[in-house]
C-alpha cells in the first residue's frame, strides 16, 4: 500500500522529477498539468552535476545521454574585442571532480525523458489538460479543485505540491505568496542547425559579456543543433512569455544596429537565427513560508531566479530529491513539507543571490569590464569552476 497520495500542480521539470522521486519512495502521485500536451518550446538548458546526479539516481542516465551534450569547455569572451578572457575544461574533468555529468540538453528532450519514466511508473497518474484552480486544505489532507478537460473536478489527497512555475497559482492562492514581477531583463532564445555555426563554437559553452547584455551559446540534440540565449536589460512593458521576435526587432533591442560595440565574431553568431523567442524574466522575493499544513511549493513557484547561474531547473530537481527524502523521515505530510522547506531555504536563496551577482558582473559598463576581464584572466577569486563548486558538489544525502 502506498504511504501517501500526493497531488502535484504542474508537470514541468520540477513537477515530473518530484513525481518520480515520490513514487520511488512509495507514494502514489497525481500530476495535474494544464497543457493538453507535454511540450517545451525550442530552447536548451544546462544541467550541472548537482542536478544531473538526481536524474541519474532516478534511472534517467541512458535516456538523457542519448541527446545531451557535454561541452568540451566553457569559454568567456571579452566584450571589447572578442578575445578569450577565461576558459575552463568541462567534459570528463567535471565528471571526475563531481561524479556526475555536466550536460546541455534541449528542454523537449529532458521533458520527454522525464515523461517516459513517469509513464513507466504505475504509482504516477499524469493528467493533461488539468488546471489547478484552488484547494481546501485540512491539516493532513487536501481537496484540490481543478478544471479537467474543461470540466470542474475535485481530487482528494494527503498533500499538494505547487510546482506550477514562476506565476504559480498555488503560491498566490494558498500561500499568500507574492506575485511574479518583471526583473527588467529580457531573454531572447533561438536554435539553429549546427552546420551554420563556425567550427570553433560547435562543442563549447560560449559566453560573451557586454554592458547591459550578454550572450550564451552551446550545442544541443547530440550536437546537431546550436542554442543561443541573449539577455538584455530592457524596459519591455508588455511582460510576456515565449513571444516570437523578428530578426530586426532583436537587432534593435540587442544594440546591433548603429554603432554597435559587439565584437564582429559575436555579431556573426547573433545574426544566425532568422527568428527569436523572447521571455520577460520574472522573479519575486522567496522569503515567505512555502509550506503550511498539507501544502508546499517547489521549483520556480517557490524560488524563481534569474538564469545567470543556470540553476533554476537545477534547484527544482534538487527540491524533488529533498522533498521525497523529507517525507520519508517524517511522521506526517505537513511535518515532511516543513522539514523540506527548512532544508531548502538557505541554499536556494544563496543560489538566487549568486545569479543576481553574476548578472551584475556580466553586464558591467566597459570601463569596469576591463578590471573584470583582467581578474578573470588572472583567475582572481578562483577559476570559473571554483566559483560554482559549492553549487555543483551538492548531494541529496548532504542537502544543506
Ligand atoms: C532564458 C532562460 C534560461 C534558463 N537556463 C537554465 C539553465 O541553463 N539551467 C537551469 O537549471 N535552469 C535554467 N532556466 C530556468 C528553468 O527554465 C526553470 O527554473 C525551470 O523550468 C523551473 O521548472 P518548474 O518545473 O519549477 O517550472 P516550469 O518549468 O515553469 O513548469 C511549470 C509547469 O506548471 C504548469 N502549470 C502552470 N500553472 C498551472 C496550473 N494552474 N495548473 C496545472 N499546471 C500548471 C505549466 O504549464 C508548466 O508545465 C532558464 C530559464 C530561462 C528563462
Amino acid at each position: 500500500m502506498s504511504k501517501h497520495h500526493i497531488i502535484i500542480a504542474g508537470g514541468g521539470i520540477g513537477g515530473l522529477t518530484t513525481a518520480l522521486a515520490l513514487a520511488r519512495t512509495g507514494h502514489r502521485v497525481t500530476v495535474l498539468e494544464q497543457s493538453p500536451v507535454l511540450a517545451e518550446v525550442g530552447a536548451g538548458i544546462q544541467l550541472s552535476p548537482n542536478a544531473s546526479r538526481v536524474l541519474v539516481d532516478l534511472g534517467l542516465h541512458d535516456s538523457l545521454a542519448r541527446s545531451a551534450v557535454t561541452p568540451r569547455e566553457i569559454v568567456v569572451h571579452s566584450s571589447r574585442n572578442g578575445g578569450i578572457v577565461a576558459r575552463t575544461p568541462v567534459g570528463r574533468a567535471v565528471e571526475a571532480r563531481y561524479g556526475a555529468p555536466f550536460w546541455v540538453i534541449h528542454r523537449a528532450d529532458l521533458l520527454s525523458a522525464l515523461a517516459g519514466a513517469v509513464a513507466a511508473e504505475p504509482a504516477i497518474e499524469l493528467v493533461l489538460d488539468a488546471r489547478f484552480r484552488d484547494a481546501s486544505p485540512a491539516p493532513d489532507a487536501i481537496t484540490v479543485h481543478a478544471t479537467i478537460a474543461g470540466q470542474p473536478g475535485d481530487l482528494e489527497g494527503d498533500g499538494l505540491i505547487g510546482a506550477d512555475g514562476v506565476r504559480s497559482r498555488v503560491r498566490t492562492k494558498l500561500r499568500a505568496g507574492p506575485p511574479a514581477r518583471y526583473t527588467g531583463r529580457t531573454a531572447y532564445r533561438a536554435t539553429v542547425p549546427i552546420e551554420r555555426v563556425p567550427d570553433e563554437y560547435r562543442d563549447v559553452t560560449g559566453m560573451w559579456l557586454s554592458p547591459r547584455a550578454h550572450l550564451v551559446h552551446y550545442p544541443l540534440r547530440a550536437g546537431r543543433e546550436f542554442n543561443l540565449v541573449a539577455v538584455v536589460e530592457d524596459d519591455w512593458q508588455n511582460e510576456g512569455w515565449s513571444i516570437p521576435a523578428s530578426k530586426a526587432e532583436f537587432a534593435t533591442h540587442f544594440g546591433l544596429t548603429g554603432r554597435s560595440r559587439w565584437p564582429e565574431a559575436a555579431r556573426r553568431l547573433l545574426d544566425l537565427p532568422e527568428t527569436w523567442t523572447k521571455w520577460a524574466l520574472c522573479g519575486f522575493d522567496s522569503d515567505f513560508e512555502w509550506s503550511s499544513g498539507a501544502v508546499t511549493l517547489l521549483g520556480d513557484a517557490a524560488h524563481a531566479t534569474l538564469p545567470f547561474a543556470a540553476q533554476g531547473g537545477g534547484m527544482a530537481i534538487e527540491d524533488a530529491a529533498v522533498v521525497a527524502r523529507a517525507l520519508e523521515g517524517a511522521p506526517t505530510v505537513s511535518a515532511g513539507f516543513r522539514a523540506y522547506e527548512t532544508l531548502r531555504k538557505q541554499r536556494t536563496r544563496a543560489i538566487v543571490e549568486q545569479a543576481v551577482s553574476n548578472g551584475r558582473l556580466y553586464h558591467l559598463p566597459h570601463a569596469l569590464a576591463l578590471f573584470r576581464d583582467a581578474a578573470l584572466k588572472m583567475g582572481v577569486g578562483g577559476q570559473l569552476l571554483d566559483r560554482m563548486d559549492w553549487i555543483y558538489r551538492w548531494h541529496p544525502e548532504r542537502p544543506d
